[in-house]
């Protein structure tokens, strides 16, 4: 289905970006990891995806914190038919104790890399007359919660960037969506939960229930598979009219 297309898939040498890479390289994608990290394991993951799925697979480390090297992602891996832009950090603090360094890099890595990474990506995807962007931002792109400010700000700033991006491509074979999902069982979520656990004094079945999933009306984690699903979907004919929308993945957070 999407064989011949190259995904570019950041922060995805883990978590949802890794599900969603897996997800490309399924339908047939090529596809480019990429982290900050560099390690030999992020090299062996790109490998391993390659060998199972019968597709290029390549990783291409980029701090996402520093425009430059988001621009030099996209430059590097030399074709970009579908860019998903995944990386994120999360820091929970009151807004008057949020720590100024992470409030940057915060929005340099969730917002800011998204416009870098697009601006060198969108001549490609004219140049070869189709084009997937797909930003992976949250329910917090749509509603807030206390003590997530930089995030949410970010997350919010990338629905509109996404709009932005589809407007300006309305008229060309590029559409650009946001996958907005709820809470998703992955490394960044599981570290929330040893300090939800003390802080609420509760065992960690309930407070993934009560706490963590609170919002989440389904009680329940949307999957990598489900996530991966929905943007291969977005890349298919089917979505060629899908542009400038988000599609929320959130078990019904939002509809309240
Ligand atoms: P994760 O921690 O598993 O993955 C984050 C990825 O971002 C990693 O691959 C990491 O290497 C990368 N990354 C972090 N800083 C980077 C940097 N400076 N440069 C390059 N890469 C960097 O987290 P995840 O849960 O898979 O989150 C992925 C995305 O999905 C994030 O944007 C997150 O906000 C969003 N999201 C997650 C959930 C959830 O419940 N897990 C819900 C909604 C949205």
């Amino acid at each position: 289905q999407l064989s011949g297309k190259t995904a570019v898939v950041t922060g995805s040498n883990s978590g949802i970006g890794l599900g969603i890479a897996r997800a490309m390289a399924g339908a047939g994608a090529d596809v480019v990891l990429n982290s900050y990290t560099d390690s030999e394991e992020d090299h062996q993951l790109a490998k391993e995806l390659g060998e199972e799925f019968g597709v290029t697979a390549r990783y291409i480390k980029a701090d996402l914190s520093k425009g430059e090297e988001a621009r030099g992602l996209i430059e590097q891996a030399g074709a970009c038919d579908i860019l998903v832009n995944n990386a994120g950090i999360q820091q929970v603090s009151p807004i008057e104790e949020f720590p100024v360094e992470k409030w940057d890099a915060i929005i340099a890595i969730m917002l800011s890399s998204v416009f870098h990474t697009t601006a060198v990506a969108l001549p490609m995807m004219r140049k070869a007359g189709w084009g997937r962007v797909i930003n992976i931002s949250s329910a917090h792109g749509l509603r807030a919660s206390p003590y997530k400010g930089a995030y949410v700000a970010a997350k919010h700033g990338v629905v509109g960037f996404t709009k932005v991006t589809a407007l300006e491509t309305a008229e060309e074979p590029i559409t650009a969506n946001a996958i907005c999902p709820g809470y998703v069982l992955t490394p960044l979520v599981e570290a929330q939960i040893p300090d939800t656990m003390k802080q609420y004094g509760m065992d960690r079945e309930t407070a993934i229930k009560e706490v963590i999933l609170e919002r989440q009306p389904s009680k329940e984690f949307a999957t990598l598979e489900q996530l991966g699903g929905s943007a291969v979907f977005l890349c298919s004919d089917h979505a060629a009219q899908i542009t400038g929308t988000t599609l929320s993945m959130d078990g019904g957070w939002t509809a309240r």
